[in-house]
């Protein structure tokens, strides 16, 4: 049987110790602020949204939502932005995707100051991470790597099989996985034989956004097995791309779904936005 890798339990240690972060902060006169951006009315994003203001509450990060219409136009987002990014007292600013089909989010992304990057998404963040330098990294990526940290799995010369290659999740994750000297291969829907590849892994991040995708069959006995999709099954529950149930039997480690990487997320958020309130007011800010 597998260990569990316990998120929840993990996320909610590191918010803690955020939140004595931020109290040291507070008393020195700095505020951590983290601004919100939504556009239009997605669900998803609004129970997000909601999720990330909790999070803020919890540890003490001051908070602005800025809610618009469906029908924005780009300039009027990017305006937004730069706003945003010359308000002084502003550390953070997130723009919550996914973004009407009008607008072009990675022109957006780009508006977005390095310095205010706290989900690490702007072409910058993602220059310093290919290159090694000290920067934002993006949430769930970093989520990640933490739990890896946390049970003692160490990545140097393993063979990490990741199946998703998205901005925010695949290709960061394989840039960090790189970085801590694992053999890195991303598989996506053109894949030729997805199972050759991830029957071979030592371990299997899935971010494919597909439920129970991954099964028994195509892994091998002792692989760890990080699971990063959200879905919902017929009876409405969020489960996540990997059949659980039969995988946890031949896996050394698994990442439950939810409790796992979802709740990582959030709390990386979290010190993204106290380390963007502390560099921004250091005199000799790597920023
Ligand atoms: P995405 O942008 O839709 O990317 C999905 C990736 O899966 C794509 O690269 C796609 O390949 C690949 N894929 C789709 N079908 C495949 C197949 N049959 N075989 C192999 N690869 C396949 O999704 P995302 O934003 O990365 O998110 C992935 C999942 O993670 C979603 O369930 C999302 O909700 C979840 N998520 C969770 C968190 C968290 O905090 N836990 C954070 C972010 C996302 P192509 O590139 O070829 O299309």
């Amino acid at each position: 049987m597998a260990t569990i890798m316990n998120g929840k339990e993990l996320a909610k240690k590191i918010r803690e110790n955020l939140k004595k972060d931020c109290e040291e902060l507070k008393k020195q006169g700095i505020h951590p602020k983290l601004a919100v951006i939504m556009v239009g009315n997605n669900a998803a994003s609004k129970v997000y949204v909601k999720s990330k203001s909790k999070a803020c509450d919890e540890i003490g990060i001051e908070y602005e939502e800025y809610f618009l219409e469906e029908t924005i136009c780009q300039e009027e987002l990017n305006q937004l932005i730069k706003s945003l990014n010359n308000k002084r007292e502003v550390n953070g600013i997130l723009l919550q995707s996914p973004l009407p089909k009008h607008l072009d989010i990675n022109r957006a992304f780009k508006t977005i100051s390095y310095r205010k990057d706290v989900d690490g998404f702007t072409p910058s963040s993602v220059g310093k991470l290919v290159m090694g330098g000290d920067t934002f990294i993006s949430c769930t990526p970093y989520g990640v790597m933490k739990m890896f940290e946390e049970y003692h799995i160490d990545l140097t010369g393993k063979e990490v099989v990741i199946i998703g290659r998205s901005n925010i999740v695949g290709k960061p994750l394989a840039q960090c996985c790189l970085a801590n000297n694992a053999t890195v291969t991303i598989c996506h829907s053109r894949t030729k034989d997805l199972k050759e590849h991830t029957k071979r892994a030592d371990i299997v991040i899935a971010a494919i956004g597909k439920a129970k995708f991954v099964t028994k069959d195509m892994l091998k006995e002792g692989v760890v097995i990080i699971d990063v999709g959200i879905n919902r099954n017929e009876e409405g529950k969020i489960v996540g791309d990997v059949d659980f149930e039969n995988v946890e039997k031949i896996a050394s480690y698994i990442t439950p779904v939810p409790g796992g990487v979802g709740p990582m997320t959030i709390a990386m958020l979290m010190n993204n936005v106290i380390k963007a309130a502390k560099e921004q007011n250091k005199e000799d800010s790597i920023f």
